[in-house]
This record gives structure tokens, sequence and C-alpha cells, in this order.
């Protein structure tokens, strides 16, 4: 098994199946990768139609949450579960195109040793005005508090170790940070456009003003962090 793709899903009941069966023709003929979908409690039917779903594909796996723990708790727990070295994490609204795992793959594959994350920069945002106003505010603020020289850090595609992610600090709202924390770690972060597409269908599970209000509080939890750095090194053992 080289890759899990971990799905977060908060009532995503309209989008899932044919998010899979993209999933499915941009990953032929590979055969060495699992879906992990991580049902965040959700309350249209989502969960009955990944039952449903997961009978005709061997290689889903569901976990449920039983109450809405929110998008990061949904990601450690597809994480903590995969059983590939690799991660690609998607959105399960069907913003971020299958296509693009390849593109960050193939990425992974030039870039330098070490630990990296390769994570997506939506080239060409398909978000409602308010959206892509308040967040390229955000990216701005963020980016001159952190210093993470990062565009686009709330993409939903990105393409990371494993074992590196169980590494780092986790926190609800984390899937925000991950360049940052990957840094903050003394690991390489590599950035790749990706395309971007409006909502298949369902709406938005997160509106302006709370995203500002909790923002402001990880904003400051995360430069906390950065203050205390952790890198992690090899240590060497005397025989
Ligand atoms: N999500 C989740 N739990 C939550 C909120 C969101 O699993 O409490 C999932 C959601 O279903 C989607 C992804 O996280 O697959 C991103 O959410 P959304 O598309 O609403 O965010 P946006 O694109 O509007 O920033
Ligand atoms: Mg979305």
């Amino acid at each position: 098994m080289e890759l899990s793709i971990v799905i977060p899903v908060y009532n995503e009941s309209d989008n899932i199946s044919p998010l899979l069966r993209e999933i499915e023709q941009a990953l032929a003929p590979r055969d060495d990768y699992e879906i992990i979908v991580v049902d965040d409690c959700s309350t249209d039917g989502t969960s009955a139609q990944l039952q449903a779903l997961r009978r005709e594909r061997p290689r889903l796996r569901v976990i449920l949450h039983s109450e809405n723990r929110g998008q990061s708790m949904a990601l450690i727990s597809g994480v903590r579960n995969a059983r590939a070295d690799w991660i690609t994490t998607l959105d399960g609204d069907g913003q971020n195109d299958p296509a693009d795992i390849l593109r960050l793959i193939q990425a992974r594959d030039g870039a330098p040793g070490g630990i990296n994350l390769i994570a997506g920069i939506r080239r060409r945002r398909q978000d409602d005005w308010v959206k892509r106003l308040s967040s390229r505010i955000a990216n701005r603020v963020r980016g001159g508090l952190l210093g993470d020289r990062f565009p686009d850090t709330g993409c939903g595609i990105k393409l990371f170790p494993r074992q590196a992610f169980l590494e780092l600090p986790h926190f609800d709202h984390m899937h925000r940070f991950l360049p940052a924390l990957f840094r903050r770690q003394g690991w390489n972060v590599i950035g790749v456009e990706v395309g971007h597409r409006p909502r298949m269908a369902g709406t938005s599970k997160y509106g302006t003003f709370d995203r500002l209000r909790v923002g402001v509080v990880d904003l400051l939890g995360v430069m906390w962090l950065l203050r205390r750095p952790c890198e992690v090194r090899t240590e060497e053992w005397i025989e």
C-alpha cells in the first residue's frame, strides 16, 4: 500500500459518491491505494451512503465519529488509522480536483530528500467574493505574523508522510497551519499549484465570522508554538 487518501466529511451526501468515482478514474490503473472517509457525525444520510458504497469498493474504509469534532480531528482520525506511509488529504465537497493527487506525487518524487509537506495552492479560487477576500486577508495576516512564506494554507489537498503528521502538535483547526507546523519541526514545505472548483453540492461548514473569531485564537496559539521550536533531530546511539 503506497498511499492513503483521507477525506473528512460532514454532511456531504450528494458529493461523496461522484468524488469517489473521480478519484478512481484519476488514479487508474494504480491499485496501491486506499480511501479513508471520516464521517464527522453527518446528519444528512452520508453515513448510510458510505455503508452502501463500501459494499462495492474494497479499497474504501469508513470511520464514523460519534459526535461532530471538526475537520482537523477528522483528519487526525483518518491519518491514525491509515495503512500507507504517505497520506493525501482531500476535501469531501469536490472543490479539490482528484487529478491533482498525481501532480503532488510528481512534485514529491522530484523533491530533495528529507521530510516534505507537498501542499496545494489554489490557482483560481471558486468561492464567493466574501470568502475570497476574507481568505486573502487571513493569508496576509497569517503569513506576516508566522513568517511561514506560504500563500494558501487553507487548501484541502496535501501530501505528507504519515509519521511526520503524527509527530505534529495536534489541536482543533490545526489543518489550516500545516506549513508553519512542518517548518517548526525543521521540515520542508513545497507548494504546487492546483485547480479549484465550486462546491458540487451542499454548503460550506464555515461562516466568515466564526472563522475570524477562532482564527485569532489559533494564530496566537501557533505564534506561541513557533516561539517554542521543537526540531526533530536524529539522535546518536552509543553502542
Ligand atoms: N468538515 C468536517 N467536519 C466539520 C466541518 C467540515 O469533516 O466539522 C469537512 C467538510 O465536509 C469538507 C471539508 O471538511 O469535506 C472542508 O469543509 P468546507 O468545504 O465546508 O470548507 P470550505 O471549503 O468552505 O473552507
Ligand atoms: Mg469546501
